[in-house]
């Protein structure tokens, strides 16, 4: 009998929910992160009996404990049966060979070509279900510069108690990435192109949340990298990688290439579950926050600089928060005074021994653009491996932080086709597109071109409910 799962705020003012309860308030209410009361830990024979499972099975046992209370097993694993079936590798998550001691996991094979469908995928299907659940619908908001808001469409398109209004900076998402979010025609998507940049995209759906009888009436949700769920959807990963070399009866490490910490995160979770981590190495490129902080405890912020990897274009790491009351021994008020002291100064004072604590797993290394391209150009001629800008990162980050005799595996977080300009000045290729993408550039597009005004916003948001209402 596995016990129900509750969550508490990182801030420790906010009501307590079960999974179902987290996955449809993302943020919690004291502006806190909702992480588990405890964390579910699995023995080495429990792990060992995972073994060998087929990914999606694998996935449902390892997110079941998280679940316990709110879902019932055979219906999580049959969204997890559902959620991995579309993905373009028989394997879902490829573990592939670089050298000798080092591997990448290849978590692009979904529809939008990168890693947030692993956990999107399965967060829509999620969503379906407990609104049906509850006899609720929702209209989910968001603001992207590219990934995030593909791989969010591609998880809610035709679903029936999601409507999903996605706003992108006019002019400023690649190509690859504007296709892929606006040649979606179901009925219950709606693009809109703001006229301003994604900062601006940003603060009109704050300004949509900030108005309660707005958010009321069209019953807002979000996706965005601080839900739980999709915490608790990329765990499963770290697990299938470790086992497959050989855990829990022998040590690995992990290298993950960093925008908000949530992927990294994911792997300190598996790491909390029972799974010998050695060591996290987080890769990050000019924006480099953390390897700072991980170098000198200077967590500081800093203008975001455009790079040749924008998904990890980030001022600040949203789910450090997640780690930061971990490594405070839990102590919510803690917490609490060191975020807002994070917001008033633009400076996140971390104890030193908590400091101390986080240098003694994580590693950091951060790359510039010209060491990107170095990396990207030294795979493709030594291994024969074509590695996306983010990936080679991530690669380069568990070069960096090996520890003799421990297998690394860096996270493979995107196609290196959703990057055809990057890959062609490194090595001189451009990868082709998947075949279930390969006429993206034909496919009809529709999208809302809309002035960056708060009401002009709220207007086509109100229509898109009210057309899909009717
Ligand atoms: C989102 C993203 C990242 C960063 O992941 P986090 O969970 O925000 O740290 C890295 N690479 C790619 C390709 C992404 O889309």
């Amino acid at each position: 009998m596995i016990r129900a799962m509750r969550y508490i705020s990182t801030r420790g003012r906010a009501p307590t929910h079960d999974f179902a309860g987290v996955l449809l308030a993302g943020l919690a209410e004291d502006g806190g992160l909702y992480v588990p009361e405890a964390w579910p830990e699995f023995s080495p024979a429990e792990w060992r009996a995972l073994r060998g499972l087929p990914y999606p099975e694998l996935a449902a046992r390892v997110i079941a404990p998280f679940t316990a209370g709110a879902i019932g097993y055979d219906t999580l694993r049959r969204l997890c049966l559902d959620a991995y079936a579309g993905f373009g590798h028989p394997a879902v998550v490829p573990l592939v060979q670089l050298d000798h001691d080092l591997f990448v996991l290849e978590l692009f094979h979904g529809p939008t070509l990168a890693f947030k469908d692993v956990a999107m995928q399965l967060l829509g299907r999620l969503f379906d279900h407990v609104l049906r659940d509850q006899d609720r619908r929702v209209t989910i908001v968001g603001a992207t510069s590219g990934d995030t808001g593909s791989a969010a469409i591609e998880a809610c398109r035709d679903r029936d108690r999601v409507e999903m209004v996605i706003l992108h900076p006019h002019g400023r998402t690649s190509e690859v990435q504007r296709r892929q979010m606006t040649t979606v025609l179901s009925p219950n998507i709606t693009n809109l192109a703001v006229e301003g940049t994604f900062d601006d995209c940003q603060d009109l759906v704050k300004g949509m949340f900030a108005d309660a009888p707005f958010r009321d009436r069209m019953r807002l949700g979000a996706v965005n990298s601080i839900n739980w769920a999709r915490i608790a959807a990329q765990i499963p990963y770290y697990a299938a990688a470790a086992l497959a070399l050989g855990a829990p009866d022998r040590e690995v490490a992990f290298a993950v290439p960093t925008g908000n910490f949530g992927n990294v995160l994911a792997a300190w979770g598996a790491r909390r579950m029972g799974l010998p981590v050695a060591r996290l190495s987080i890769g990050a490129n000019a924006n480099d926050i953390l390897p700072r902080f991980l170098a000198a405890n200077d967590m500081s912020m800093r203008p975001v600089l455009p790079t040749l990897s924008p998904s990890m274009d980030i001022q600040v790491s949203s789910n450090f928060e997640r780690l930061l009351f971990e490594l405070l021994g839990r102590d919510p008020d803690a917490c609490a005074a060191i975020m807002n002291g994070f917001r008033r100064d633009g400076r996140m004072a971390v104890p030193d021994p908590s400091w101390r604590e986080a240098t003694t797993l994580f590693h950091g290394l951060g790359l510039d653009d010209p060491a990107t391209e170095t990396e990207i150009r030294r795979l493709h001629a030594k291994a024969g491996y074509l590695a996306d800008p983010h990936t080679a990162i991530g690669i380069a980050a568990a070069r960096s932080g090996a520890l003799p005799g421990v297998p690394c595996v860096a996270m493979a977080t995107a196609h290196p086709a959703k990057f055809p300009d990057a890959m062609r000045v490194a090595t001189g290729l451009v990868p082709a597109l998947p075949r279930h993408l390969s006429d993206l550039y034909q496919r009809e597009e529709r999208v809302r071109v809309v002035p960056n005004r708060l009401d002009a916003v709220q207007d086509a948001v109100r229509s898109a409910v009210l057309r899909n209402a009717a």
